[in-house]
C-alpha cells in the first residue's frame, strides 16, 4: 500500500512571516495521520521552516548535481540537508523551461540528493504542443527513462506527473487523461526497476485545488498531489490534505 503524499511547492514565494501558514498545515497533517505532508520552501526559509514545523517534511526546490565545488550561486544536497530539508524537487518544468534543465540533469540531481540522504520528487510532464500532437505518453516515457535512477525505490523517490500546460493555469487534464499517463509511467518504471516500481508513489501536479483534489486523488495510480499556488496559504492547502485523508 502506498501512503498518499501531498507536497507543496512555494516556488519563489514566501518570507519569514509566511511561515505562520505552516502552523495550521502541521495541525492538519497531525489529524490526517494516513497522509504524508511535505512543503518545498525557498532555500532561505528551509532552516526556519524545519525548526518551526518539525512534524512536516520540509524540502528544497532544487540542488546542484555535484556534491561540492566551484559552482557560484548553487546549493548542494548536503547543504540543504544540513539546513533541515528532508527532500528535494528535481526536474520541475519551471527549471526545465527557465534554466534549460534536461532529464539527464534531473537524473544527476536525484542521484546527488540520494547520496546526501534526501528523498526526491522527480517531475515529468509534456508541453501543450506535445499533448496536442498526441505525444504526451511518449514524452513522459522518455523523461522517465532518462531521469529515473537505477537504484530508485519508493523509500526515497516519488515521481510527479505535471503537464506543463496545467501548471498555474487553472486547467487540468481529464481524469481519464491523468489515469492514462500515470499508468504508462508506472509501466515504464516497472520495465526499468522491476517490482520496486510498485512502491514508488506517483503524484499528479498542475492546478490542484481543494475543489478538484478528491476526484484527482481517486484516480488509479494517483498517490497524491504536488501543489504550487494552492500551497501558499493554509486556507487553500489544508482542504487538499483533507481530500487526501478522506
Ligand atoms: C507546480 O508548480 O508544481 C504546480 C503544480 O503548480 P500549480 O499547483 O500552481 O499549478
Amino acid at each position: 500500500m502506498r501512503r498518499k503524499l501531498v507536497a507543496g511547492n512555494w516556488k519563489m514565494n514566501g518570507d519569514r512571516a509566511s511561515l505562520a501558514e505552516l502552523d495550521l498545515v502541521e495541525r492538519a497533517a497531525a489529524t490526517h495521520a494516513g497522509v504524508d505532508v511535505a512543503i518545498a520552501v525557498p532555500f532561505t526559509l528551509i532552516e526556519r521552516a524545519a525548526d518551526r514545523a518539525p512534524d512536516l517534511s520540509i524540502g528544497a526546490q532544487d540542488v546542484h548535481e555535484n556534491d561540492r565545488g566551484a559552482h557560484t550561486g548553487c546549493v548542494s544536497a548536503a547543504q540543504v540537508a544540513e539546513a533541515g530539508a528532508r527532500f528535494v524537487i528535481v526536474g520541475h518544468s519551471e527549471r526545465r523551461g527557465d534554466q534549460g534543465e534536461t532529464s539527464h540533469d534531473a537524473w544527476a540531481k536525484a542521484a546527488a540528493a540520494h547520496r546526501a540522504g534526501l528523498s526526491v520528487i522527480l517531475c515529468c510532464g509534456e508541453t501543450e504542443a506535445e499533448r496536442d500532437a498526441g505525444r504526451a505518453e511518449r514524452v513522459v516515457q522518455a523523461q522517465v527513462e532518462k531521469s529515473l535512477p537505477d537504484d530508485a525505490d519508493g523509500s526515497w523517490l516519488t515521481l510527479a506527473y505535471e503537464p506543463r500546460w496545467a501548471i498555474g493555469t487553472g486547467r487540468t487534464p481529464t481524469l481519464d487523461e491523468i489515469a492514462a499517463i500515470h499508468s504508462i509511467a508506472r509501466a515504464k518504471m516497472r520495465h526499468m526497476i522491476g517490482e520496486k516500481a510498485d512502491g514508488v508513489r506517483i503524484l499528479y501536479g498542475g492546478s490542484v485545488t481543494g475543489d478538484n483534489a478528491a476526484a484527482i486523488m481517486a484516480v488509479p495510480d494517483v498517490d497524491g498531489a504536488l501543489v504550487g499556488g494552492a500551497s501558499l496559504t493554509a486556507a487553500k492547502f489544508v482542504p487538499i490534505i483533507e481530500a487526501a485523508g478522506a
